[in-house]
């Protein structure tokens, strides 16, 4: 009688994995379940930074590009 190998749920794609040392990814399924999962982790900690990013200045760069105006004095 063999003991069955204790299987879990991938935590991205929900597969099951049998808890083996063959499963190098185990929790996860695979190697790509592993890395979207910790490219969901980054993903979060980037949101929160880039809301308080100012707007991009454009009008600076845009009047630096404008010649002055010609001003005629009719006399
Ligand atoms: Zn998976």
């Amino acid at each position: 009688m063999n003991t069955s190998p204790a299987k879990v749920d991938c935590p991205t794609c929900g597969n099951t994995v049998e808890w083996t040392p063959e499963s190098r990814w185990r929790p996860f399924c695979s190697e790509r379940c592993r890395l979207i999962d910790l490219g969901e982790w980054f993903g979060e900690e980037r949101r929160i930074p880039a809301e308080e990013q100012a707007p991009t200045v454009t009008g600076v760069t845009e009047a630096a590009d404008t010649p002055p105006p010609i001003v005629c004095h009719p006399r």
